[in-house]
């Protein structure tokens, strides 16, 4: 379903994701410019404020302590320095900062105590700030709420049939409870998923339509082609093409329009023109930044290549971020 109450079948949701890519494009360019300024583009920062170590078994992720990769593990960073790359992040245009930890859920412990911290201080910034921390209870989610988060980031990653082909340390209602948990502090909804992982067309689709059918609509869902990482189980798969990128994100424009599409993992593997396109379908945010959480990408000054060539401008932060998130929650 849509934010106006069009209830979508997987059967129509195919037949978009499947049209002609010019009309597919045409036809997502239109609901994005009827929603959304179509040059402004949000720029995101995401830094990993722990990394490695993590019990879950994520087929795709470089962080799963069972993996073997080459990944530099961390504990906890110290406040001081999340914001002082977040200050850095908000100089070179930032708008948004993504804090991810690589843990199976959140405990009430003296590190998240500094989370709680470093969210505050990064709000102070006037910059929207999002936690990735795995699973989370209602407590803590207010906890979050009141510090002043913006957004929860917990992806769906793929379709409920599929999940457990790729994760088998939680289920899929694990995770929409966790979003549930979200929502119920007032806090926005930040979802999506991954393409590349060996799924089917269907698969996407019916990602997407969960998606679509949390009511309200995720106010920001993040789509990733895989970055197959040598050392976890998904290490062989084949790049994605970039024309089923661009398809997956222009069928999320239409699906959940007022949302924000983030182009996210993967960018590094495309070309400008690739790019530009996935921005016509309806992408609407990136995340810059020479690493995404432990995965190289662009770097801001390549971002602000791109910027001038397509005339785009990167969204600014909303100052108010209490009544922001009011509001957009109000207005889905
Ligand atoms: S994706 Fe998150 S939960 Fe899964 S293994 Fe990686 S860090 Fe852990």
């Amino acid at each position: 379903m849509d934010h106006k109450g069009t209830v979508w079948t997987k059967e129509e949701l195919l037949s978009v994701y499947n049209m002609p890519l010019l009309d597919l494009i045409y036809k997502a360019a239109n609901v994005h410019r009827e929603n959304h300024d179509p040059n402004e583009v949000q720029v995101s920062s995401l830094i990993s404020i722990k990394t490695g170590g993590c019990p879950e078994d994520c087929g795709y992720c470089p962080q799963a302590a069972r993996y073997h990769t080459d990944i530099d593990v961390h504990k906890l960073m110290q406040v001081e320095d999340v914001v002082s790359v977040a200050r850095k992040a908000k100089e070179a245009g930032a708008s948004r900062l993504c804090m991810g930890a690589a843990w199976r859920e959140v405990r009430d412990n003296k590190d998240f105590d500094k989370v709680v911290e470093m969210v505050k201080e990064v709000n102070n910034l006037e910059m929207e700030v999002c936690c990735t921390l795995g699973m989370l209870n209602e407590n803590q989610a207010k906890r979050l709420a009141e510090a002043g988060l913006f957004a929860y980031n917990h992806n769906l990653d793929t379709s409920e049939k599929n999940y457990s082909n790729i994760i088998s340390t939680r289920t899929y209602n694990d995770r929409l409870s966790t979003i549930n948990n979200v929502r119920k502090a007032g806090v926005t909804v930040c979802s999506g998923g991954i393409i590349g992982m060996g799924e089917t067309t269907e698969d996407r689709i019916e990602m997407l339509l969960t998606l679509s059918s949390l009511d309200p609509q995720p106010e920001s869902v993040p789509i990733n082609a895989l970055v197959a990482v040598e050392g976890t189980p998904l290490e062989k798969q084949q790049p994605v093409p970039i024309w089923d990128m661009v398809r997956m994100i222009a069928t999320t424009r239409i699906v959940i329009p007022k949302t924000v599409v983030r182009l996210s993992a993967g960018r590094t593997a495309m070309s400008k023109e690739g790019q530009a396109l996935c921005f016509m379908a309806g992408a609407n945010s990136i995340f810059a930044g020479d690493k995404l959480l432990t995965t190289p990408n662009p770097s801001f000054d390549d971002d602000m290549e791109l910027f001038n060539i397509l005339g785009l401008k990167p969204r600014e932060a909303f100052k108010d971020q209490k009544k922001a998130v009011k509001e957009l929650v109000k207005n889905f």
